[in-house]
Parts: structure tokens; C-alpha cells; sequence
């Protein structure tokens, strides 16, 4: 696989004078969490900073773009950014100015206004109806807000939008905000030229999803650790009864195919940690992976494969992780994430480079207080799985190569 981040060019590689007076069109991920009207989580608004202050130093005028929510081509009034205006306001100490109705005259009168290192926020994307469908339109409009194009929006890279691929043909130069490179340097040299060994680890719950990963890591990787209610599909591949756990019949032929020919890389918990019912209080059992009765269903790794896994995992080079291994929103049954959690923490301070990918497993690692303490945490979930398959991420390829 090529190395992305040295193909694509960056933010910082620009030159002054591409900079200075000129108006970014930067495409953010705003997608936060509201309450009561307000941003519940800052997150990936503070992600974005050091893009947007990056700007703002080198002089430019600051025009960005995000949706909210799915409001399907229509103004929706509870999937405005509004609130996020605010919230930006908060954290730059600044006024925002707030553009809500781009295609008007008055937009682009707003962005010409506005003078070096201040910073306009566009109303929601996707109240236009044409931005998810990449109508030429919407590209055009949003590319007429600005001078060059900035996507930092790693999360919705692997969707083909106007303010994701049909604006990045509109403007010059075209390029990747840090959040993005960092994205890109991460996911890519991991997948370019892993240092070995080179562990993946995969769980959750989206088996349909994730066994496409499954399939494309698994000629690069030299294990894969399967957990979470994936595991289950594959212990009914080999023929274990798995009583009620969530299974996916569908792909029990496939993950028996993947399993043959993966030459012993596939390595299955031995048991499980299993309960009647997903209950704090249930009463469990740890049982061998063929010894799963009936009326029962597995939450979570047992304790002899989260030490088997964590053993793996801290003696490898390279570990991506995907999917928890269990139902970690119900204690007890985050003992096996958590246990991976930490492997992946003791790995990283032995100096391998270790990636979490996807939203839940983000939410466990910083539930156990260790987000810091991998070396990168992909925002985006269904886009860092597309990278993992290998595939190239639209938004992404729509920017000018280095
Ligand atoms: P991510 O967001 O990290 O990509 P997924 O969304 O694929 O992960 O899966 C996360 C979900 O998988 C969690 O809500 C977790 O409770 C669930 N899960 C993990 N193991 C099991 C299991 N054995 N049975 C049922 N659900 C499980
Ligand atoms: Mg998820």
C-alpha cells in the first residue's frame, strides 16, 4: 500500500505568500453533541484549533465548513451550528461571524469583509440539498466563500459531499489541515511499512462491517486478535454452540473461509466471560468458547484470552485497534477492553506505535483514562475502517499531491 501522507499536500508545506490576505475555505468536523442547545462536548471543536490558529497566524481570512447531524438537505433548525459559533467564540476568545445562507449574495460578501485572522463559520452543509449527492452547485457556492481549500475533516473523508471532493477541484491550492496529515501519517505509514510484529486487533459489534476489514488486513498483519460479538460468528464457524450471543449468520461461512486459510494469523479467544442477562448485578461464568450453554450469550472476553491478547499486544511493533472486546458500557463486562486498553498503553511506552480506530473503542480507551496514552487515536470511525481495507478515501484523493 502507498504511504498517503507523503502523496497528498499538506497545510504547513504551503508557502507565505499562498497564505497571507487569502481566504481559507477550511472543511471542519463540527459534528458535535448538543443539549439544551448547547455543545456538549468540545472535542473535535479544540481538535480543529490548531488548523484554524495555524491560519490565523499566517494571515489568512478563516471560512469553514462542517455539517451537524442528518438533516437531509433541509434547514433543520436543531442541526444548526449556531451553537457552535458559540462554543468557538469560547475557546479563541473571538467574535465568529455567521454565515447562514451560503448560496446568497451575502455570504460571499461576508467572507470578503472579513480581515486577516478573523474566522466565519458557514451554516450546517447539509441543510443544502445537493452537498451528500456532490451536485456541482453546491460545490461552486461553497468554493465561491474562499481562495483555497483546507480539509480537516478526516471523519467524513470517506464520503464523496460537495464541501468534501467538489470544492477541492475548485480551488487551488487543495490541501490536508493537521488534523488530517496527521490522520494520514498515522493510518498510512502503519499500513505502508509496519514495524513488526504487526498486531490488529478487532471487536464490536458491526461483524458485516468489520470482516471486510478482517479480509484486507489480513495478508499485512502477522495477527489478528478477534474479540467482541465478532468472535461469537467465529466461534459458530468452528461449530461451537453459542447459546444466545450476537451472532451474524450470515457471515458464519465467511469467517470459517477467513479462518482456514489465515494460516494460524487469526487467533480466537479460547473462552468467554458469559451471562444470562446484560446486567451490572447478572451472575456470570467464564466457560471454554465449545462449553456455552444455552440461555446464555458472551459479553466479554474471559480472563485467560485477555491475557493471552495482552501479551500479544505488548510485545508487538505496530498494534491497530478496532471494536471493544466486550459489552464495556456494562461493568463487569469491560474487563477484557479495559485489559486491552492497557496492553496497548504498556506497548506504547515500550516505544510501538499503537492506533485506535473507531468511536467505541475511543470511548473505552478514554473511559480507562488512557487516551493520552497511545501513540493516535483516529477520529473518524468509518473512515479510519475504509483506510484499514485499503481503500482510497474520496475526500482525500480530491487533494492536490505533494
Ligand atoms: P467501534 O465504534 O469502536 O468501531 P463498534 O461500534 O463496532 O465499535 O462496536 C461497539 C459495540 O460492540 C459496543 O457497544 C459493545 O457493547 C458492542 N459489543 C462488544 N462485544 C459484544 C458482545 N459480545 N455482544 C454484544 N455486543 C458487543
Ligand atoms: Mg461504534
Amino acid at each position: 500500500m502507498s504511504d498517503v501522507s507523503s502523496t497528498k499536500r499538506i497545510l504547513e508545506a504551503l508557502p507565505a505568500e499562498a497564505l497571507e490576505g487569502k481566504r481559507a475555505v477550511v472543511r471542519v468536523d463540527f459534528n458535535v453533541p448538543l443539549a439544551d442547545g448547547a455543545v456538549a462536548d468540545y472535542t473535535r471543536i479544540r481538535a480543529s484549533l490548531p488548523t484554524i490558529r495555524w491560519l490565523q497566524r499566517a494571515g489568512c481570512r478563516v471560512i469553514l465548513l462542517s455539517h451537524l447531524g442528518r438533516p437531509k438537505g433541509r434547514v433543520r433548525p436543531e442541526c444548526s451550528l449556531r451553537p457552535v459559533a458559540a462554543a468557538l467564540e469560547d475557546e479563541l476568545g473571538v467574535p465568529i461571524t455567521f454565515i447562514d445562507d451560503p448560496p446568497s449574495e451575502d455570504a460571499r460578501a461576508a467572507s470578503r469583509h472579513l480581515k486577516r485572522g478573523e474566522i466565519a463559520l458557514v451554516e450546517n452543509t447539509r441543510f443544502l440539498e445537493g452537498e451528500e449527492t456532490n451536485d456541482p452547485a453546491v460545490a461552486e457556492v461553497f468554493a465561491s466563500l474562499g481562495d483555497f481549500y483546507v480539509n480537516d475533516a478526516f471523519g467524513t473523508a470517506h464520503r464523496a459531499h460537495a464541501s468534501t471532493v467538489g470544492i477541492a477541484s475548485r480551488l487551488s491550492p487543495a490541501v490536508a489541515g493537521f488534523l488530517m496529515a496527521k490522520e494520514l501519517e498515522f493510518l498510512g505509514s502503519a499500513l505502508a511499512s509496519p514495524r513488526r510484529p504487526f498486531v490488529a486487533v478487532i471487536g464490536g459489534a458491526k461483524i458485516s462491517g468489520k470482516i471486510d476489514v478482517l479480509e484486507a488486513l489480513l495478508p499485512q498483519v502477522d495477527q489478528i486478535l478477534v474479540g467482541g460479538a465478532m468472535a461469537c460468528t467465529f466461534f459458530a464457524a468452528l461449530g461451537c454452540q453459542v447459546g444466545n450471543s450476537l451472532v451474524e449468520p450470515a457471515k458464519v461461512e465467511l469467517a470459517g473461509t477467513l479462518f482456514g486459510r489465515a494460516d494460524g494469523k487469526i487467533v480466537l479467544p479460547s473462552g468467554a466471560t458469559i451471562a444470562r442477562e446484560l446486567r451490572p448485578d447478572a451472575q456470570t461464568r467464564q466457560v471454554s468458547r465449545d462449553a456455552i450453554p444455552e440461555g446464555w450469550a458472551v459479553y466479554d472476553l474471559d480472563r485467560a484470552s485477555a491475557e493471552l491478547f495482552a501479551g500479544i499486544i505488548r510485545s508487538a511493533a505496530t498494534v491497530v485497534w478496532n471494536g471493544p472486546m466486550g459489552v464495556f458500557e456494562t461493568p463487569p463486562f469491560d474487563a477484557g477492553t479495559r485489559a486491552i486498553a492497557a496492553a496497548m498503553a504498556e506497548a506504547t511506552s515500550r516505544g510501538a506505535t499503537t492506533i485506535v480506530g473507531g468511536g467505541d473503542s475511543a470511548a473505552a480507551l478514554a473511559q480507562a483514562g488512557l487516551q493520552d496514552a497511545v501513540t493516535h487515536v483516529s477520529t473518524g470511525g468509518g473512515a479510519s475502517l475504509e483506510f484499514l481495507k485499503g481503500k482510497p478515501l474520496p475526500g482525500v484523493a480530491a487533494l492536490d499531491d505533494a
